[in-house]
């Protein structure tokens, strides 16, 4: 990303629910604390969905965020259910922010179980791959599919925005939190990519952990951790439970970090049951702003933003409805106000973190072109409610007189014929594995689509995976039995 110069270009928008109240909060503060920012409003969400427009962000909107590189933003709502896509997906999509940055800690004066406790991490969550590319389909009327895409160039992206977060902040260690215990192709993708990497970074202590375990450690000992890396839905997962431990959602802010843009938000979305009701705790809003002039390297600022709202809080002299009961919590204008009378008289802490600019200058070597590579046959999935032994039956003539040869059956990636270890309960939905015969040429496309065509004359296919070598090893799984 170009270094941006003062005064800085920032598209705000405001959002649903919630948005407009907290962000007029943020816009406030980074003015009082003299942030030299233009800010471009702009719109996107509800309103925009309302006026047919089906990505929620309109081409004006667009074409700000492309002058200013910068964007803090209200949450925006996302239609449930079929019709529109979600804003901040669109939002995160378009402009490529590959990172969510997700820090939270302990604050003072919010009554939490862990008060007390040293919490002090930052999530890094990859913000565009993962199960949350939304490519999904109806594989037969009774079974659904979503893709998990995982791509070296964006393991090596985010983990490099992970060790570069560690390092700017001044911190020692960085978990890489995974299921490549099960899913070692994707989620063994990010391991890997992560072990690699981590050897540019001696000064940082570098760990994996199976991400179940991290959710569980990160209840009983969330002091160990500093910044945690993971995949984009354990990234969400995750990263509501850390802001679940410092006092819930109105606490979490985030970055959203692209090569070109960046797009600051708090976690929370509308909250539309407290929308318009001067009700809204704006802290975690606020910490957004405070990671933006911190992004732009106004870390002075930053830090008078921070101590300010953090003495508010730890002065117990105010507190928004979300963190004491009703009748004594303060609106979420008269927070403000404190807030900001707070700019110049709150004492300076003792403790704060050493922040420094990034360096995300070597990002992006990526893709690599292995020696050697080969197709040694093809997964053909199939719709079938017919017996196992006849689907095999069929399947074997089809591959009849081509170089393929029927190896397996499974469902949903349990094996079930040949033979079985236990029958599982068997939907419409197969995998039907077809390797290369024994001593025949190496399977051509030509091949695999006369396989298709003999197939479609008796079963519906809907979709097919080619079975590629690298390095004379499988590049990928067995099923659940399979040798
Ligand atoms: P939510 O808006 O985060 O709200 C969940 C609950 O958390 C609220 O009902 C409220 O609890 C509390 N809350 C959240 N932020 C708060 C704050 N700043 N101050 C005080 N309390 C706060 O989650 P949701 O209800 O699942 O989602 C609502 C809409 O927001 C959906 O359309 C969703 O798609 C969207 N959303 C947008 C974003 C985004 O733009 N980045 C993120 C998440 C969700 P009480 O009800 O107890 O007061």
């Amino acid at each position: 990303m170009q270094k941006p110069k003062p005064p800085y270009k920032v598209t705000v928008i405001p959002g649903d629910g919630i948005g407009p109240e907290v962000t007029a909060v943020t816009r406030r503060l980074l003015e009082a604390v003299g942030a030299p920012i233009i800010w471009q409003e702009a719109e996107a969400g509800a309103k925009v969905f309302r006026k047919g427009i089906p990505s929620g962000v309109p081409q004006e909107t667009i074409d700000s965020i492309l002058d200013t590189g910068l964007v803090l933003k209200g949450p925006l709502e996302t239609p449930v259910g079929y019709g529109e896509k979600s804003a901040n997906v669109t939002l995160r999509k378009s402009f490529e922010t590959f990172g969510n940055i997700r820090p939270i800690r302990i604050i003072p004066g919010v009554p939490t179980p862990y008060y007390g406790r040293n919490i002090d991490l930052v999530v890094v969550r990859e913000n565009v791959e993962d199960l949350y590319a939304g490519i999904e389909h109806m594989q037969t009327p009774n079974v659904a599919q979503c893709l998990k895409l995982m791509s070296r160039k964006g393991c090596e992206k985010i983990v490099r925005l992970a060790f570069e977060v560690a390092r700017a902040e001044g911190r020692t260690k960085v978990h890489c939190a995974t299921k490549a215990n099960i899913m070692k192709l994707t989620e063994g993708l990010l391991k890997r990519t992560f072990e690699e990497i981590a050897s540019e970074y001696p000064d940082i202590t570098a760990q994996h952990i199976i991400v179940d375990n991290c959710a569980h450690q990160l209840v009983r000992f969330p002091e160990q951790f500093e910044v945690i890396v993971t995949s984009n839905m354990n990234g969400d997962i995750l990263s509501d439970l850390t802001s679940g431990l410092v006092g819930g959602l109105g606490f979490a802010p985030s970055a959203n970090i692209g090569r070109d843009v960046a797009i600051f938000e708090a976690v929370h979305g509308s909250a539309p049951s407290i929308a318009g009701k001067n009700l809204a705790n704006p802290s975690a809003h606020v910490l957004s702003g405070v990671m933006l002039l911190r992004h732009l390297g106004l870390f002075a600022e930053a830090e008078r933003l921070e101590n300010a709202l953090l003495y508010t809080w730890g002065s117990g002299a105010a507190a928004t409805s979300d963190v004491a009961p009703l009748h004594e919590a303060v609106g979420t204008s008269v927070f403000a106000e404190l807030v900001e009378s707070n700019l110049a008289t709150a004492p300076g802490r003792t403790q704060t973190r050493p922040y420094r600019p990034w360096d995300m200058g070597r990002v992006y070597s990526c893709d690599k072109q292995p020696a050697k590579r080969q197709d040694v046959g093809v997964d053909v999935f199939i719709e079938s409610t017919a017996p196992l032994q006849e689907i095999g039956r069929e399947l074997e003539r089809c591959a009849q007189g081509l170089p393929l040869t029927l190896t397996m059956i499974s469902n949903r990636g349990t094996k079930v014929y040949p033979d079985a270890v236990a029958m599982p309960d068997l939907v419409d939905h197969h995998r039907c594995r077809f390797n290369r015969k024994a001593g025949a040429p190496m399977p051509q496309d030509a091949d695999v689509l006369e396989l298709l065509r003999r197939i479609s004359t008796i079963f519906r296919w809907m979709h097919c995976e080619r079975l590629l070598e690298v390095e004379d090893k499988p590049a990928f799984t067995k099923a659940q039995g399979e040798n």
